[in-house]
């Protein structure tokens, strides 16, 4: 079994990460269990972040790294929250507060304007220096409801809505949602560029 390191300390990502790996041979182990600290997010795009975080998860521990980066993109926002989305309502605040801060701004917008999606960006590294990085990026389509349904996923869930599946993204058994979600695309992706490498 070949290690490499997670730069998350997600448990939720680890398990997920973890068992998509397995039949390759590939051991996933946190990068807090390496003694690797957090690195500091200040690219502009997913895949900047994504690629700044596996970069120092990789210099640091030795092995590959692979890492992800992820959020919500609103049309009518420009994008926003986009790289922002887990502090939109700023330094701290919470799910609640970062969807409420959503549905203000959104507040007026038509239906047919609030378009929006989530995106998943992973980032696959050999070492540090790797100069050509596996990258794959997830997207699932949708748009943000007037108001909250459903207590399943996290994050704005509750806001997103699912056309396929005519509900919130919260609204969705957690198997559905990790079968065809940003993170599922992001990673099915990966897994073929690894396959194929
Ligand atoms: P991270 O990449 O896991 O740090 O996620 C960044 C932020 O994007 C989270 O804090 C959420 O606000 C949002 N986000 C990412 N993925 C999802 C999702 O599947 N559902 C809802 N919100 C998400």
């Amino acid at each position: 079994m070949n290690r490499i390191v997670l730069a998350s300390n997600n448990p939720g990502k680890l398990r997920e990460i973890g068992a998509l790996l397995e039949p390759l041979a590939l051991e996933v182990v946190a990068q807090s269990q390496l003694g690797v600290d957090e690195a500091e997010e200040n690219g502009l795009t997913f895949v900047e972040n994504a690629l700044i975080k596996a970069r120092h998860a990789a210099r640091v521990s030795g092995l590959p790294a692979l890492a992800d980066d992820s959020g919500l993109e609103v049309d009518a926002l420009h994008g926003a929250p986009g790289i922002r989305s887990a502090r939109f309502a700023g330094p701290g605040s919470s799910d609640a507060d970062n969807v409420a801060r959503l549905l203000r701004e959104l507040e007026g917008t038509p239906r047919n304007l609030r378009s929006a999606r989530f995106v998943c960006v992973l980032v696959w590294l050999r070492h540090a220096d790797d100069p050509t990085p596996l990258i794959s990026q997830g997207i699932w389509n949708g748009r943000i409801l007037e108001a909250a349904q459903g207590d399943g996923g996290f994050g704005y869930d509750p806001v997103f809505y699912v056309p396929d599946h005519d509900c919130a993204a919260a609204e969705l058994p957690a198997e559905t949602k990790n079968r065809i979600s940003h993170r599922a695309r992001a990673l099915n992706g990966l897994l073929e560029q690894l396959k194929a490498r």
